[in-house]
Formats: structure tokens, C-alpha cells, sequence
């Protein structure tokens, strides 16, 4: 790799005046990766062993470093590469075809699925919004099955499936730890000596050299290579003593693998747009804990469980048992679940609770705790894959499948489709221009089973705009018809309900403005106080597995925010924030890092943010949520548990 102080800054946004002036070292390398999660992993893990030939010579010589191998340099964020935050059950399709005749059931905490249900929990509270009028299908047919439940199996308040849908089964598949995972697929690369991965690096932004004038953005604007955030600032991201600004890495590719939430990923869809009607709006939060449980649970490693139905009709959770008697169990709060006041923590102890799983989890304890959001809008939040000089791999790229539940191996297998197509290409010596990235990596994309998949499930959620219980059937419809039949055509913009709306059947319009103006006042949750209202009973903590949020930030990992970084999470229009009734940006951050401030602006404490992204989402403040008023940066740090 050839590296330089001495050039100029080519590559900066008009409105930055100030950084126009910061000389940055620059670097040269061939191919300069963004992230390192199962996407990345896929890339490197397929080019790695194609650099070198068996004898040890060149095989794929570097433009930048003549007589060396492509040099290949990948920058992660967070302060380890076992960061990822997952469920994970996977089938693994991609992966094993990546390591064949490796047993990866050697791989810590991953587990070959034995046993696999899907399971209906009936709300034995009745504290959760089916209690409510709306919606009534949902309380109707709980009734049935209730009075049913002799006929139907009824047991610990809950009733487990005949059968799990062809669409949703893992059977031949793996339960998985990500960190864990992610850990060992690194080790395995960082063993070639081929590639350099550095994780603690966050990547600021793209550097995009704009040829627009007489073209549209995807065709002339190249992506160059990628800045690294700056060192050495004050909150705000203000030179401070130490300042070192980010080097600028300029590469012939760039590999955008920077999930969903990635700074990155966002750059560039905002400067080349997405095309045309796409848009990634359809998220989930999911969070979860990993839980050492008791000698006789009577849950075996292999143990998978999807749940529907509680703690509240749109929340989905799962329970996933590895070896050594531990289990992921978790619970994914989704976009559409359209309340003003939504949450994960205190709904996630709640699940936990429901007669049906606390009988495996009483006794245990909590051994590490997670969240993260995903990119659920799939084919319809598919950015442009490629560019000149760049192309996005992974959840970034609109690679998770909602209907399957499944975001691992398409993410991996993306990367792997690259990797070949730059084999390819290099092989050739021909540029990773727009066109020929089309030809080989797309080209491979759409010809595989990630993209007949997401066709299939593409349009499978519609129905969670009329309400949960015609979203489930059209998830059903769509799974077992192959996508043919699949519920009317997306809206094109759905709003939150207000808390008239979401709690006005069981919560006077007086009552919860004065709950609302009390928890402003006292700057505490409103959800918390909803929740209480609408009976949901106070969680009695035990000090084991159930701790309060703010113990569970310190003994479910530990949260870490370098010093000398600018905060990630800024608010841009604070007139916005003032305004905002129910300001979700508060009510459901992960980490409680965003709280009420001074003159009704949140505040932001990264030493408790565990980088989510909930936030990013959550705000929909100019009304339409495309946009939010959120600034949401790449930033180093976030929540480390290896076993997550
Ligand atoms: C609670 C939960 C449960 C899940 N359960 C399952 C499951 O059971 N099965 C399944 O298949 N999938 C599951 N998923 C989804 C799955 O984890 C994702 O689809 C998958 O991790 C996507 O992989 P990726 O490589 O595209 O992105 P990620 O795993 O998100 O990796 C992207 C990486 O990029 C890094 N990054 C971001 N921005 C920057 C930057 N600016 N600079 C440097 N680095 C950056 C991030 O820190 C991250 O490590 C679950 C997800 C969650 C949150
Ligand atoms: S950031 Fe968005 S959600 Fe949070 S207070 Fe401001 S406008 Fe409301
Ligand atoms: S501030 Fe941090 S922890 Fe809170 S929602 Fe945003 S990313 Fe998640």
C-alpha cells in the first residue's frame, strides 16, 4: 500500500467549508471494505483465498502496490469484530457452500436445529393492545381459541402450531451466536495474511468525485475510496488537543457493508438516490438477551422457537437454545406496530414472563443483552447495488428476507457473489466500472436464491398497513403461494398513530394529556406510565435475569464510547424537538442515551448509546418519515458482548 501526506483534499461536500481547509494524510489501496459483519465476512472470507496462487505467488496483482496482491483493507466501527447483534438461526445455505467439509457446529455456541415450533401466546394479562376495542379480530379470536383451548392443546397459555410454514423452517439449519460467529469468520481471514481488517475505525463518509453534468448521478458520479471519522475532537466535532483528521483511503473499489443503519450506505444513497420507487421504511428493532439457564430447563441445544402474539399482537420474539445451557431470546418491535409510545426493553421482560417461555427461563441468568435494528424493507429498500467504483452488499443492500426471518446468509452470500465477480474482473483487468459490476456481480445476484427469495417476500407485509391480523394472513398467502398472491400494493406513506388514537379506547383524551405533561415534567418514560396504566404489572427484579434497563447496559456487556470522537447522534432542528408530542426518540432509545433535556430538546449521553439505530428510525418528524431529524453518524464504540 502506498501512503502520503502530501496531496491535496480532492473529494469534499461544497457546504463543508471548514474541512476544506484539514490536510489529511491519503492512502492507496485496491479495495477498501466498509464493516465487518456476515456480509464482509462473505467477501473477504471468498477473496482471501483467491489473492495468492497455490504455490504462493501473485495470483490477482495490485494496481497501488505492483508485485504484491490486490491490497485489501476493511474498517469496522465497533472496538471488536465479535460486535454483532443477532438472534441467530440460520439455514446456512451460503455458508456451508463457503467451508465445505468444516463442521460448523465447532464453532462456539452454534448448534444444529433440532427441533423447531412456532407457537401462538395468548396475552394472560390482558394488559396488551388486542385487550383494547382494536384490534378486535385479534380479541375475537382469542376468545375462540381460549374457549377451544381443550380441542386445540392448549397449554402454559399458549398453543404450539401443528406445523412451521415451508417459508419460515430452519430445520437443516444452525443456531448461532453473531459475535461468535463473526469472531471466528475473522480469525479465518486475519489467518490468510492477505487482508487487513481494523476494527475501532469508523468510516465518516464516501469520498464521490460528481461527472453529473451531463449525466445522472448513477452513471457519472465515482465513488473514489472512503474517509475515516476525525480523532482528537470535542463532542460536537470541533479539532480538540490530539486532532487527527480522518485519512482519506482512496481505493479502485469500495465495499459497502455497513448493515443498516451505515453512515456510509446512507452518503450515498443521498448524493446517487435510490432508484426509482424504492425506499427503506419498513424497519424492526430487535433486542435480545442471551441467558445462561438453569441445569434442568429441559431446553437441548438445537431448541428454535418463533412466537407470535405477545406482549403485544405485532411483536414477533424468538427463543434459541445453543450448547452449554445457553439460550438467545428476544423480540423484534416493527415499524408497523404504529404506537406513539413504543418500547423494547420492558416488553422484551414481559416476554420473558409469558407462562409458556418462563418455564424454561426461570432460574437464569443473564449472561449478555443486545439491540439492533434491521432494514426490513428487503427488495423494496434496494439501493443501487453498484456504482462506478463501489457496490453495497448485505442488509445495506436490501438483502434480508422478512418472510423467512432470515438476514444472515443472504447477507453473506451477497458478499460472496462479489468477491467472485471481483475475481472475475480482476482476473480480466477490467475496471469495477458501473457496467462491468452489473455484468458479473448483479448478474450473479439476480440469478441466485437471495434474490428469487426476495422477490417472493417483497410484497408479503402489505397487509400490516390494514392491521396485524390481515398482515399475518398475507405473510401466510404470500409464503405458501411462492409471492403470486400476495395483499394490495404499498402505501406510500403511513404515519404514527397519536396516543388518542393508540390508547384513547381505555385512556381518557384528559388522562393522557396529564400523564403526558407529568412525564415531561419529571423528564421520565411515558411508555412506562401507559403501560402501568393499561396493566401491564411492574416487573419484580430478581438481580439475576430480571435487572433494571440500566443494569442491563452495565451486565449485559459493557458499552463502550471512545473518547476524542464527535457524538454520532445530533438533532437537527431543535424547533422539531420542541414541537414533538411523544418524542419516540426518547421512548425508545435501547440504550436510555437519549433523554428529555433542557427546553424540550433530547439529549444525547453516547456513553450509554449501544449504537442501534432505533433512533434514526423512530423520528418521523417532518411528517412523511422519510427523513426524521435525526443526524445519525458513524461513530466508534456501541455495546460489546462477544456473545450476542
Ligand atoms: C435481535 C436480532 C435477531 C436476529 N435474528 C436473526 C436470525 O435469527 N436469523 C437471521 O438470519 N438473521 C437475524 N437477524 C438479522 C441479521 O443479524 C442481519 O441481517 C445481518 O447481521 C446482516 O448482516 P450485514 O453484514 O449486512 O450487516 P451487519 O451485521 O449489520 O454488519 C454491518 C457492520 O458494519 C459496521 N459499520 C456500520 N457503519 C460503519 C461505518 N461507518 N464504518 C465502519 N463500520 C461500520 C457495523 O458496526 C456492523 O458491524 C437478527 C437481527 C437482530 C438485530
Ligand atoms: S428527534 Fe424526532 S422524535 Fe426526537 S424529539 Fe426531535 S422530533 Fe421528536
Ligand atoms: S441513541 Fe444509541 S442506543 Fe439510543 S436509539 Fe439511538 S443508536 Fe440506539
Amino acid at each position: 500500500m502506498s501512503a502520503d501526506s502530501q496531496e491535496p483534499v480532492a473529494a469534499v461536500e461544497p457546504q463543508k467549508i471548514e474541512q476544506q481547509t484539514i490536510e489529511r494524510q491519503q492512502m492507496a489501496v485496491d479495495i477498501a471494505c466498509v464493516g465487518f459483519g456476515p456480509a464482509m465476512g462473505g467477501f473477504l472470507t471468498t477473496l482471501s483465498r483467491s489473492l495468492l496462487n497455490p504455490d504462493g505467488s501473485v495470483r490477482l496483482e495490485s494496481a497501488t502496490s505492483p508485485g504484491l496482491p490486490l491490497q485489501v483493507i476493511c474498517y469496522e466501527r465497533a472496538d471488536g469484530l465479535g460486535f454483532g447483534v443477532s438472534g441467530a438461526v440460520t439455514r446456512a445455505r451460503g455458508i456451508r457452500g463457503s467451508f465445505p467439509g468444516v463442521d460448523l457446529t465447532e464453532i462456539p455456541m452454534a448448534a444444529a436445529v433440532k427441533k423447531e415450533k412456532l407457537v401462538y401466546l395468548l396475552d394472560p394479562l390482558h394488559a396488551s393492545r388486542r385487550s383494547s376495542l382494536r384490534p378486535l379480530a385479534f380479541k375475537a379470536a382469542d376468545r375462540v381459541l381460549r374457549s377451544l383451548g381443550f380441542i386445540f392443546g392448549l397449554k402454559h397459555e399458549a398453543f404450539e402450531l401443528p406445523y412451521t410454514p415451508p417459508f419460515m423452517r430452519k430445520h437443516d439449519g444452525l443456531v448461532l451466536s453473531l459475535g461468535q460467529f463473526n469472531q471466528w469468520v475473522s480469525d479465518q481471514v486475519a489467518a490468510s495474511g492477505v487482508v487487513q481488517i481494523w476494527p475501532g475505525m469508523p468510516v465518516a463518509e464516501p469520498l464521490i468525485e460528481r461527472n453529473t453534468i451531463e449525466k445522472n448521478a448513477i452513471e457519472g458520479d465515482t465513488v473514489t475510496g472512503v474517509r475515516l471519522a476525525d480523532q482528537g475532537t470535542d463532542l460536537q466535532g470541533h479539532p480538540d488537543l490530539g486532532f487527527t483528521p480522518g485519512m482519506d483511503l482512496r481505493a479502485a473499489l469500495t465495499v459497502v457493508g455497513d448493515g443498516p443503519v451505515g453512515a456510509v450506505g446512507r452518503k450515498i444513497d443521498a448524493q446517487i438516490g435510490m432508484p426509482r420507487g424504492h425506499e427503506s421504511r419498513e424497519w424492526a428493532l430487535g433486542m435480545k438477551m442471551v441467558v445462561e439457564l438453569r441445569e434442568d430447563s429441559g431446553l437441548e441445544p438445537g431448541t428454535v422457537l418463533h412466537t407470535i402474539g405477545f406482549p403485544e399482537p405485532e411483536i414477533f420474539g424468538f427463543l434459541y437454545v445453543h450448547p452449554e445451557r445457553l439460550a438467545s431470546v428476544g423480540i423484534f418491535v416493527p415499524s408497523w406496530f404504529r404506537s406513539p409510545v413504543r418500547t423494547a426493553y420492558r416488553y422484551l421482560q414481559h416476554f420473558m414472563l409469558h407462562p409458556y417461555l418462563w418455564r424454561y427461563l426461570e432460574g437464569g441468568t443473564l449472561k449478555s443483552w443486545g439491540a439492533k435494528s434491521l432494514q426490513e424493507s428487503g427488495r423494496h429498500g434496494e439501493p443501487y447495488l453498484v456504482g462506478n467504483g463501489y457496490a453495497r452488499i448485505g442488509e445495506g443492500s436490501g438483502s434480508t428476507n422478512v418472510l423467512a426471518g432470515s438476514g444472515v446468509d443472504e447477507a453473506w452470500t451477497t458478499g460472496v457473489q462479489l468477491a467472485e465477480a471481483v475475481i472475475e474482473l480482476a482476473e480480466q483487468k477490467r475496471a469495477f466500472t458501473r457496467e462491468n459490476l452489473e455484468a458479473t456481480y448483479v448478474r450473479r445476484r439476480r440469478e441466485s436464491w437471495v434474490d428469487e427469495e426476495s422477490k417472493i417476500a417483497a410484497d408479503s407485509r402489505n397487509g400490516f398497513q390494514n392491521g396485524v391480523v390481515t398482515g399475518m394472513i398475507g405473510m401466510a398467502v404470500a409464503g405458501l403461494t411462492g409471492g403470486w398472491v400476495t395483499p394490495a400494493a404499498r402505501a406510500s406513506s403511513r404515519k404514527l398513530t397519536s396516543l388518542e388514537e393508540a390508547y384513547g379506547s381505555r385512556i381518557s383524551p384528559a388522562e393522557l394529556k396529564q400523564m403526558q405533561e407529568e412525564c415531561a415534567a419529571k423528564g421520565t418514560s411515558l411508555h412506562d406510565r401507559i403501560m402501568d396504566r393499561c396493566g401491564w404489572p411492574q416487573i419484580s427484579m430478581d438481580g439475576k435475569l430480571l435487572i433494571s434497563h440500566q443494569d442491563a447496559l452495565l451486565m449485559g456487556g459493557s458499552v463502550q464510547a471512545p473518547p476524542g470522537y464527535a457524538n454520532h447522534v445530533s438533532f437537527r432542528r431543535p424547533e422539531l424537538c420542541r414541537a414533538c408530542e411523544t418524542k419516540l426518540c426518547v421512548e425508545m432509545c435501547s440504550g436510555q442515551a437519549i433523554t428529555r433535556g433542557e427546553d424540550a430538546v433530547p439529549a444525547f449521553d453516547r456513553e450509554k448509546c449501544v449504537y442501534c439505530g432505533a433512533c434514526l428510525w423512530n423520528c418521523e418528524a417532518n411528517g412523511d418519515g422519510t427523513q426524521g431529524n435525526i443526524e445519525f453518524n458513524a461513530g466508534a464504540g456501541g455495546l460489546h458482548s462477544a456473545l450476542n
